[in-house]
């Protein structure tokens, strides 16, 4: 997306809105989103800041994620911030320039597509759910647990508790006398009824 700030040249401080509508095609190719749903709609304002033009506003797009837990799909919007200085010459960047390449002006335009695309793809959560309490897939037969529960989810949990009930069962046996032998709770008795 680029901008004509013709309109701002030689008049510091003075600025323009716009909302524009752009196509996002490269979210498409990412694999966590699954479907672009419509356009990047960016809000800005570009104000002349006698160096450079400065590029404030808010993106939004509308997408199709996956449920981090169930898999299906589900809408969200994006949404995100943006503000960046657009310089005439890169002299006038600081000195830290070499590590963060300014952006800079071309001609009578400014190039703000790898600023948006970026902007955009540091919105994308690292994990979305459908809903708070998505109970995702059963770990065995992928059946999905929002919608009731599977056959195999009861037998699966007692396969893998199996041998702890076990271990549990033969603490219960030997465990008591053990117990009280180790407590001392009968020499306590012992002391106790001789007083
Ligand atoms: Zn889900
Ligand atoms: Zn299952």
């Amino acid at each position: 997306m680029r901008l004509n700030i013709s309109a701002l040249a030689g008049r510091k401080g003075s600025s323009f809105r716009l909302k524009e509508e752009r196509p996002a095609d490269f979210l498409a190719k990412l694999s966590e989103v699954e479907q672009v749903l419509g356009p990047v709609v960016a809000e800005l304002q570009v104000t002349n800041t006698g160096e450079g033009f400065l590029v404030v506003g808010d993106l939004s797009i509308e997408v199709e994620l996956r449920c981090s837990r169930c898999l299906r799909p589900l809408k969200t919007t994006l949404s995100t911030s943006i503000e960046e200085e657009f310089l005439n010459h890169p002299e006038e960047a600081e000195e830290d320039w070499f590590w963060d390449e300014p952006s800079l002006v071309d001609g009578n335009e400014i190039d703000i597509t790898s600023l948006i695309e970026e902007s955009l793809l540091v919105s994308i959560p690292m994990k979305s759910v459908c809903q708070e309490d998505c109970p995702g897939l059963c770990p065995v037969c992928g059946t999905l647990l929002s919608e009731g529960k599977c056959d195999c989810s009861e037998s699966a949990i007692d396969i893998r508790l199996a041998p702890l009930s076990k271990l549990l069962q033969q603490m219960s046996e030997t465990t008591p006398p053990e117990r009280r032998k180790d407590h001392g709770s009968t020499k306590e008795e012992t002391f106790k009824s001789k007083s």
